[in-house]
């Protein structure tokens, strides 16, 4: 970065900023003062005031997270009515602002995260889990996170968050449930026990405690818990498989929810797409597809039925030929015996005897023969219609037309549903391919 200097006129915001400091600097142990400074500034700039806090209220500001007010992605316009303000509010002299570059450290801070976690995909650092399960082979932590896995700025922004970086050693993080029992829970940041100077810091605790200052302004930002939403863990980006990201946001009591795939934000030169899909088209699109699946399952039950009528008929007509052909092998069984008999009261002769013995014995063991193939012939004839094809049709039918997605029909029909962009779905069905051929055929 540029160093900015006073003689640069597109420096403009330094002498503004510096007196602005010095001002501030004695509000520090009078923060209601300040809060009402601030109170003043936007009623004067008719802007609307910021959410700092949860709830709304105001109670607590830092100096130095005033400076963020007017550095939070807003326009210029808007940061230069706001400069304004604070210039009468607080009776600045130097002259305002006319553009902001090269701000060193107060710039949009969202960008900033996003910047990072763009240089560690492109540069293809490896991330925490894939790190240690590289150094720890055959491990259990970790062993459900994707290989495909990338950063992220949920996971940047942990990391910046940990105090083990500037030399501090965290304990009583987790504690247990109870006596005696395995299950934890996390301890709240202020009972946690942080011991200081442990170990080689990599950062000071200034810049450790700034980032925090950040990251409490990035708090009413923070998007609503994620619920549990019917297509949970099957969207997929289809250019690069990864499981696409899901945020749900809540505004003025809308939900908007949408998915897009991590690696195309944070990675430059992805060839993923960078749409924002929205969760109601996806679930229509499924939605549509599902009803359809379910027409086509009627149908194909139909099929099923009438070919298993089909081997009905075939079966009995077999098994009428197996019992012929078992009454033939007992009269060849009746006409041994008697050839015996014949034989050995001389009635009949030695030579004749022994031709007869030899073509019954021949007859009996053909019979034998043919018995065991008609037999696994009915009993294919039987299976049939009972198969995989007759048991995913069920499946499909043993819910009423989807009126909208649940997340019971999703798990029990849908695989996965792979997103090239708005305009392009692939919907992946729990089912082998030749049983959807069937049903869609
Ligand atoms: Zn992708």
């Amino acid at each position: 970065m540029q160093t900015p200097t006073t003689s640069n006129s597109s420096f403009t915001w330094i002498g503004f900023y510096e007196e602005l400091a010095n001002i501030l600097q004695p509000y520090k142990d009078n923060r209601p003062a300040l809060i009402s400074r601030i109170r003043e500034i936007y009623r004067k700039t008719g802007i609307r005031f910021p959410t700092l806090e949860k709830g709304g209220e105001l109670r607590d500001i830092n100096p130095f997270t005033v400076f963020g007010l007017f550095n939070k992605g807003i326009s210029n316009a808007t940061r230069m009515t706001l400069l304004e303000g604070i210039a009468e509010v607080f009776g600045i002299t130097s002259e305002i602002p006319r553009n902001f570059d090269g701000i060193p450290v107060l710039n949009n801070w969202g960008a900033t995260l996003k910047d990072i976690v763009a240089t560690l995909n492109g540069k293809g650092y490896e991330t925490p889990a894939a790190y240690y399960r590289r150094k720890h082979p055959g491990t259990k932590k970790y062993e459900k996170s994707s290989a495909l896995s990338c950063w992220t700025m949920d996971n940047v922004r942990n990391i910046l968050q940990q105090e083990m970086y500037y030399g501090a050693v965290v304990q009583h993080k987790r504690e247990c449930i109870g006596v005696g029992s395995k299950h934890t829970r996390a301890v709240a940041k202020d009972k946690q026990i942080i011991v200081e100077g442990m170990h080689e810091p990599i950062i000071s605790k200034e810049v450790f405690l700034q980032a925090q200052e950040i990251f409490y302004h990035w708090e009413d930002r923070k998007p609503a818990k994620a619920r549990d939403f019917p297509l949970k863990g099957k969207v997929k980006c289809a250019v690069c498989g990864r499981r696409m990201n899901y945020r749900s946001n809540i505004v003025r009591g809308k939900a908007y929810s949408y998915f897009w795939c991590p690696l195309s934000k944070y990675q430059d030169g992805s060839q993923c797409s960078t749409e924002y899909i929205r969760e109601a088209d996806v679930n229509e699109v499924v939605c549509q597809s599902v009803r359809q699946v379910q027409l086509l399952a009627d149908r194909a039950a139909d099929r099923i039925s009438k070919k298993k009528a089909g081997a009905a008929d075939v079966h009995l007509k077999k098994m009428h030929e197996l019992a012929d052909l078992q009454r033939d092998l007992e009269r060849c069984n009746t006409e041994k015996f008697a050839n015996m008999d014949g034989f050995m009261a001389g009635i009949i002769g030695k030579d004749a005897f022994q031709r007869k013995r030899a073509e019954l014995t021949e007859q009996e063991s053909r019979l034998k023969e043919q018995i065991a193939v008609l037999e696994k012939q009915a009993q294919e004839l039987k299976m049939e219609g009972s198969g995989e094809t007759a048991r995913a049709v069920e499946k499909i039918q043993s819910f009423s037309r989807a009126e909208e997605l649940s997340v019971e029909i999703v798990q029990a029909l849908v695989k996965e549903v792979r997103i090239t962009d708005r305009e392009h779905m692939e919907i992946r069905w729990n089912f082998k391919d030749e049983v959807m051929e069937f049903i869609e055929s």
